[in-house]
């Protein structure tokens, strides 16, 4: 397969690459686009003011700009209306709401719990955490050989006791892509919910939660070219409308007395306290910028990219691939006989800047027989000649221990 005819070519929106330096930690977290830091520096310098409570015409235009940004976001995914859009601090909160206020409420002794062997500890532990409060279980759906949810192994695990599936939509580690409307299917037919963990995914395809048939769909800013601190949750309507809150403060409530508390409607429910307002504004100018790219152009590059490494890193004996080849955006390796920690440290010294380590993903590790991977992960300014690097990069390592 060639390389993306037309490389997408935007490091030059990107102030903090700096000449011949190939930054490949995108899953981690994405570097920051102009636009998104002018939008926080208007942010700050010509603009700010709390949102939803002053009584001055600054904080009335701010307000305007803040939920402008919810409706941007909630086009973006496909949601059905801006109420659907909860604010929250990245992913891992998103996930947390949803196990603590919906598995909280609804979850039951022997009630069931399905993740997969892939997921991210952030769709691990908040899962733990509310399955030793309600008395749930959780099961594990397994993966296929090349690194995929085995959906059908899921299909047939699935009993009406299981009230929720959890599933990563791109893995963080292998870049495997879920069939997610299949998974919305499987669940659905058992009568459980599916949330699905958007962070890899909303960076590096369309995703229109109506179109996948998920119920929560979960993402942060920052793996987005956005800012970090601000994520969202998007929840079906009624889903979140039968949800009570997880924080109480300020900013949530109907009406208080010491007698009795009732709560705003979602989304104002679920976002407790002062919002990270510049964060939502830079997050809206993230989406804009991705959006102006395409979706479709940034899949097709990212897809390039990867098909050129793996093919690269196939070549070079003594180097182990996981995952599928047409991972999205994400290569995990392994170079025989080197910890990945080393392999990182003499790739910095290329200028390369790879990811090394269990990825916040200590079960799949297990699975794959491994403590640790590298890990290079693609972005809009990413092109051959960072491919170039790393595969001069691994070289040196490999002459390095002989
Ligand atoms: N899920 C996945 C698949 C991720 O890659 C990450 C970030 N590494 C998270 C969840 C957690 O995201 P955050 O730390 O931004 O909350």
């Amino acid at each position: 397969m060639p390389v993306s005819a037309r490389p997408l070519d935007r490091l030059a929106d990107f102030p903090a690459i700096p000449a011949g330096w190939a930054y490949l930690d995108t899953a981690a977290t994405a570097q920051k686009p102009r636009p998104v830091i002018d939008a926080i520096a208007r942010g700050y310098a010509e603009t700010y003011a709390t949102v939803h409570r002053g009584v001055y015409q600054r904080s009335a235009d701010m307000t305007l700009a803040f939920e402008a940004a919810r409706r941007r976001t909630a086009s973006f995914i496909g949601a059905r209306a801006p109420e659907e859009i909860v604010f929250v601090r990245g992913a891992t909160e998103g996930i947390n709401l949803v196990a603590q206020s919906w598995g909280g409420t609804f979850l039951k002794p022997g009630d069931r719990i399905m993740l997969s062997v892939l997921e991210h500890h952030s769709n691990i532990v908040p899962w733990q955490l509310i399955a030793d409060r309600t008395g749930a279980v959780i099961d594990v759906a397994p993966l296929t050989s090349d690194g995929r949810i085995d959906l059908d192994a899921m299909a047939a695990m699935l009993t009406e006791r299981h009230r929720i599936v959890g599933l990563a939509h791109v893995s963080n580690v292998l870049g495997s892509v879920l069939d997610a409307r299949r998974a919305a299917e499987i669940a659905h037919q058992v009568g459980a919910l599916l949330l699905l963990d958007g962070c890899q995914a909303v960076p590096r395809m369309p995703v229109d939660v109506a179109a996948l048939g998920c119920d929560f769909y979960v993402f942060s800013a920052h793996k987005l070219y956005g800012p970090t601190g601000i994520g969202v949750l998007w929840g079906r309507g009624e889903l979140l409308d039968a949800m009570p809150p997880m924080h109480g403060g300020g900013a949530m409530i109907d009406k208080v007395t010491f007698e009795k508390t009732t709560f705003a409607p979602p989304p104002a429910r679920f976002e407790a306290g002062t919002p990270h307002v510049v964060g939502v504004l830079g997050l809206a100018a993230a989406i804009d910028y991705v959006d102006a790219i395409g979706l479709d152009a940034i899949a097709a590059h990212e897809g390039a990219l990867v098909r050129e490494t793996r093919e690269a890193l196939s070549g070079l004996n003594s180097v182990r691939l996981f995952g599928p080849d047409d991972a999205a955006g994400i290569v995990s390796f392994a170079v025989e006989g080197v910890h990945p920690h080393d392999v990182g440290t003499i790739l910095d010294e290329s200028r390369v800047a790879i990811r090394a380590g269990h990825h916040c993903a200590q079960p799949l590790m297990a699975h794959l027989g491994v403590d640790a991977t590298a890990r290079a992960s693609f972005g809009v300014y990413n092109g051959p000649q960072d491919i170039a690097a790393l595969v001069a990069g691994i070289e040196r390592v490999r002459r390095i221990f002989g």
